[in-house]
C-alpha cells in the first residue's frame, strides 16, 4: 500500500509539472532546476550568474528553503523577480509549490528562471518541477566519491557543475575520479569545473545557459 501511495504522490507531481513546463515555454523562458548538498555554493552561484547576465538578460529566481529567507534576500540585489518557498519541513520543491511560486512572477518578463531546490542529494532528484534543464553541483569539500554515491541526482542533469575547484589541490580532491564515475552514469552532460568565489570557468557556464536559451527559444534575448 505504502508503495502505491509513492507513486501517486509522483504521479500527481508529474503532472503538475507538465502544466509548469507549458507555461514556461509559453512564456519564452528558460527554466534549470538547482541541485545540490546543503553548502556547495547554489546561492552564491546564482548571485554571480544574474550578475554577469543582466542587465541585458532578465533573470528570477525561486528560492526553496525550509525556514529562513537568508537567501532570496541575499539574491534580492541583482534579481528582476524573486519569489520565496518555505518548506517548512520538505526537504525537497514539489511541482505545485513551484506552480505556486510561478503565479507570484511575471513570466513573459523572464529571459531566464532559476530554482533553487532544497539543499538535498536524495529526494530532489525525484520531483520533476517542469523546469528544462537540470542542473546537479557537486564542490571539493564534499568529497570526490559524490558522484558514485548519489548517482541519482547526477543520473538526469543535463550539466555538473564541478565547484570550489580552486580547494582541489589543497583537499586532494580527484577530478579524474569524478570523470570516471561520470562515464559510468551520465556521458550527456557537460562537466564544468567553477569557482564561484574566485569567477573561474564561470564564462564557460555562463556560454552554455545562453546557449541552451537560444536552442530553447530561437533566441538569445527576449525583448
Ligand atoms: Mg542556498
Ligand atoms: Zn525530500
Amino acid at each position: 500500500m505504502k508503495i502505491k501511495i509513492v507513486e501517486n504522490v509522483l504521479r500527481d507531481n508529474d503532472a503538475v509539472a507538465r502544466t509548469n513546463r507549458e507555461r514556461m515555454i509559453d512564456a519564452g523562458l528558460l527554466a534549470l532546476n538547482i541541485t545540490s548538498a546543503p553548502g556547495s555554493g547554489k546561492t552564491m552561484l546564482l548571485e554571480k550568474t544574474i550578475d554577469a547576465l543582466a542587465p541585458e538578460q532578465r533573470c528570477a529566481v525561486l528560492v526553496g528553503d525550509l525556514q529562513t529567507t537568508r537567501d532570496a534576500e541575499r539574491l534580492a540585489a541583482g534579481a528582476a523577480e524573486i519569489a520565496q518557498i518555505n518548506t517548512g519541513r520538505g526537504c525537497h520543491l514539489s511541482a505545485a509549490q513551484v506552480c505556486e511560486g510561478l503565479a507570484g512572477l511575471k513570466l513573459e518578463r523572464i529571459s531566464f528562471l532559476f530554482i533553487e531546490n532544497v539543499g538535498n542529494m536524495v529526494c530532489p532528484a525525484g520531483f520533476d518541477l517542469g523546469e528544462h534543464l537540470r542542473v546537479a553541483m557537486l564542490s571539493t569539500p564534499e568529497g570526490d566519491d559524490k558522484v558514485a554515491k548519489y548517482p541519482t541526482l547526477f543520473q538526469p542533469a543535463d550539466v555538473i557543475l564541478l565547484n570550489k575547484i580552486d580547494l582541489a589541490d589543497i583537499l586532494d580532491f580527484d577530478i579524474g575520479r569524478v570523470r570516471s564515475d561520470l562515464e559510468r552514469i551520465n556521458t550527456r552532460a557537460p562537466l564544468l569545473e567553477i569557482s564561484a568565489k574566485s569567477g573561474a570557468g564561470l564564462d564557460a557556464w555562463i556560454d552554455w545557459l545562453k546557449l541552451c536559451r537560444e536552442n530553447l527559444t530561437g533566441s538569445g534575448k527576449m525583448d
